[in-house]
């Protein structure tokens, strides 16, 4: 059993508005181009142009139309999703070899590749499937929260984030420390009441969902009995939705 910090200096992590989001796949892609020429690199990448492509992703993008009840049109929502870094993480505490490990100073979960024995623990652990097996390195690998740019001196400051927050075109994404009640992700997650994915199982993840808001002028939905208008709480029905679908 691997041990977890009980704190950290810092809580790095993103923040993620799904009223926004476009489903344009540039945070996957740009993700998956400066992974793999970076510390976890090379990221498989088999037959990508073929019928059935496969390959090591650290980001990617789900998109569900979600329809409510009968009497309100479906949206569409785009959910991108890479690991939270939970504070909670039994991704690291099941792996047997302390190849999963967290940061004390970033809280930023990661793997030790050269202690990896890829028995794949840590991805029947982890709830959100943020884990991705490498089978040509027989090692599994995760989103590092691009410790090799938010760090690194010889990128210009403006650009030491993660690759998909700078690669955003809608601004989406935003990264920062939650640890500091004044940072940029702190501010909008209480001010837009950012949610936890799945809170109920109690991983604590750092990454924070903003909801969808309310459509505006919506006739049909004006005409809903009071419980079932949208609202920007957690009792928001895309909310709960999200929460079935990805228990199941
Ligand atoms: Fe671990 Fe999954 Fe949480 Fe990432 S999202 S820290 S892989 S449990
Ligand atoms: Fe640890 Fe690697 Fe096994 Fe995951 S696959 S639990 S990182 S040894």
């Amino acid at each position: 059993m691997t041990i977890l910090p009980t704190n950290t200096s810092k809580k790095l992590g993103l923040v993620i508005d799904l009223d926004i989001c476009v489903g344009c796949h540039a945070c996957a892609v740009n993700c998956k181009e400066w992974n793999t020429g970076g510390h976890a690199g090379p990221l498989t990448d088999k037959e990508p142009y073929g019928i059935k492509p496969t390959g090591v992703w650290f980001n990617r993008i789900h998109t569900f139309e979600v329809t409510l009840n009968e009497m309100e049109p479906g949206r569409t929502v785009h959910f991108p999703k890479s690991c939270l870094h939970c504070a909670d993480a039994t991704c690291v505490t099941v792996c047997p070899t302390g190849a999963s490990f967290k940061r004390e100073e970033d809280g930023i979960v990661l793997v030790n590749e050269n202690k990896c024995i890829g028995c794949k623990l840590c991805s029947w652990a982890c709830p959100y499937g943020a884990r991705e097996y490498d089978s040509d390195e027989g090692v599994m690998k995760k989103c590092t929260l691009c410790i090799d740019r938010i760090y690194n001196k010889n990128i210009e400051e403006i650009d030491r984030v993660p690759v998909c927050v700078s690669t955003c075109p809608a601004s989406a994404r935003h990264f920062g420390d939650f640890n500091d009640p004044n940072s940029n992700v702190s501010k909008i997650t209480r001010n837009r009441e950012g949610f936890d994915l799945m809170e109920e199982i109690g991983y604590k993840p750092t990454n924070k969902y903003l909801p969808p808001r309310p459509r505006q002028n919506n006739a049909k939905e004006s005409n809903l009995p009071p419980e079932m208008h949208l609202q920007t709480d957690i009792q928001n029905p895309i909310l709960r939705w999200f929460d079935r679908a990805l228990s199941r």
